[in-house]
């Protein structure tokens, strides 16, 4: 009998955050709480997706509406946590990327000109 193993043959584990960024065009907000939609069933990979409600429309049987429920955001090179009145950078491209003050300052210092 044969086991799946496979595991993700992503050896670099930061090599795609490097991708992302490459295309990414940050703009600097103050992070402020607003209500967020919850997938109610997850990927084909396990995950839930969740994401910020701007007033997109939505479906309603696929997504949960939860008031006030997008608090906080995570930096994508240290994890951290953006909250309430911090100032961060937002990826204003298709990809959801946000950076703290301190990352996105050594991201441009790294970054080649
Ligand atoms: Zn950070
Ligand atoms: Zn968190």
């Amino acid at each position: 009998m044969q086991q799946d193993t496979s595991e993700d043959d992503d050896s670099d584990p930061s090599a795609w955050k490097r991708e992302v960024l490459e295309r990414c065009q940050f703009v600097r907000k103050t992070f402020s709480c607003s209500p967020m939609l919850v997938a109610r069933e997850p990927t084909e990979s396990g995950a839930i997706f969740w994401f910020p409600y701007t007033g997109q429309n939505y479906n309603p049987s696929r997504y949960r509406f939860v008031p006030g429920g997008w608090n906080h955001e995570h930096c994508l090179l240290c994890g951290g946590h953006i909250v309430e009145g911090d100032t961060y950078w937002s990826n204003t491209g298709r990809d959801n990327v946000d950076l703290c003050e301190a990352c996105h300052g050594r991201y441009l210092a790294e970054r080649p000109a």
